[in-house]
């Protein structure tokens, strides 16, 4: 869930956060407190293009609710935010409760987040205590967490239309008909 999203400044990292989210193994992408359409349009674009129709995005306007109606479903909540405990102490702690078969949702702002959610939360967690960015952090907490699997595995995506072999020079790109 990306909280937040400033029109013009932020355009082009919401479509980020959503990309990395897809990229690093995510299932769905939820924008909440904000009405921009275009970085949900731009991800499923390069969902139809890239592959993974079954990344879901979407919107809540009742974020809080959505957090909430979550935990009840058994799923669990983290925070990336500088202030957090670090992530290495983290991740054991949270891998436990995820080895329960349960739901993960990751929680990242764009501004100032609304104080409750460090409450609201069941783990805050930081990419070191230094201020960097919601793209870095969800990079990073996501390669953590699924030991680098989504993004070394190439089978993932199989409904592409395009696709690319890796080159040591240059570029390559297949088009699937
Ligand atoms: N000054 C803002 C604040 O008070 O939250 C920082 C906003 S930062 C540009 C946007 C988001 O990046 C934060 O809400 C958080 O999710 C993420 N972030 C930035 N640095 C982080 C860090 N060191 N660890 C984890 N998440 C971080």
């Amino acid at each position: 869930m990306r909280f937040g999203h400033r029109k013009g400044r932020d355009t082009r990292i919401t479509t980020h956060v959503g990309l990395v989210a897809r990229a690093f193994g995510a299932d769905e992408f939820i924008l909440a407190n904000t009405d921009a359409k275009g970085p949900l349009q731009t991800i499923t674009d390069i969902c139809s293009r890239w592959g993974g129709a079954e990344f879901k995005t979407g919107t809540v306007t009742n974020w809080k609710k959505a957090i909430t109606d979550f935990q009840k479903n058994g799923g669990v909540v983290c925070h990336l935010t500088m202030y957090g405990m670090p992530l290495s102490d983290s991740l054991p702690k949270l891998q436990q409760h995820l080895g329960q078969k349960k739901n993960l949702l990751v929680f990242v702002g764009a501004e100032k987040v609304p104080s409750e959610i460090y409450d609201l939360v069941d783990f805050n967690v930081a990419v070191g205590n230094q201020p960097h960015s919601e793209v870095g952090a969800l990079a990073v907490f996501l390669d953590r967490l699924l030991d680098g699997r989504p993004v070394e595995d190439t089978s993932r995506f199989s409904d592409a239309k395009l696709s690319i072999v890796p080159q040591e020079h240059g570029k390559k790109t297949l088009e699937k008909t």
